[in-house]
């Protein structure tokens, strides 16, 4: 292969990858990530985006209530949850989670998401869970698992949301 067919191959390449638009699956869970990084807990950092019809309604992501001090400024104020099967978790009680955030959000603005899907970081907690489902929410997109996620999957058969996985893999952070 002569220097200057290498050279349009390589331009080639990159004219397609240019080319190549993401999906509007990839596009929300893209602009998810953009805004977690808003998030102030590091159990996660997550962040969340309601849409429907392709257009986004609200954003939220994982943070304190407005006000009141950060888990970045003042640590976790963790809590240890024991299961019926003894086993043990913690979680940080300081924050709003960012699916709650984005519905609140929704809820002041005076926006429905009655039908939406929602987009964020890793499967809801049981509590975001329920308020998904009353606030009409028929499908969830995550970008990964969360480790306790069996109870939400139940919780979403039985509501009849679709949840799908952009990854298999499970999210980690420290003392899960
Ligand atoms: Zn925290
Ligand atoms: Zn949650």
């Amino acid at each position: 292969m002569s220097k200057t067919t290498k050279k349009k191959d390589s331009q080639k390449k990159n004219r397609e990858k240019k080319d190549t638009r993401p999906s509007w699956d990839e596009y929300f869970i893209e602009i998810a990530k953009v805004v977690a990084q808003r998030a102030t807990c590091d159990r996660g950092r997550s962040g969340c985006v309601i849409v429907r019809d392709n257009q986004i309604l609200v954003t939220g992501y994982v943070g304190s209530p407005k006000g009141l001090p950060h888990c970045d400024e003042v640590g976790h104020q963790l809590k240890t949850v024991t299961h019926e099967d003894g086993s043990q978790s913690q979680h940080c009680m300081r924050t709003t989670h960012a699916e709650q955030n984005a519905i609140v959000q929704a809820a002041k603005l005076g926006i429905t998401i009655n039908g939406a899907t929602l987009y964020c970081k890793m499967t809801p907690c049981s509590t975001c869970a329920k308020m998904i489902i009353n606030a009409g929410i028929k499908r969830v997109v995550c970008e990964k698992k969360y480790h306790q996620g069996k109870e939400t999957e139940e919780l979403f058969k039985q509501a009849k949301i679709s949840l799908e996985y952009f990854d298999q893999s499970v999210e980690k952070y420290p003392h899960q």
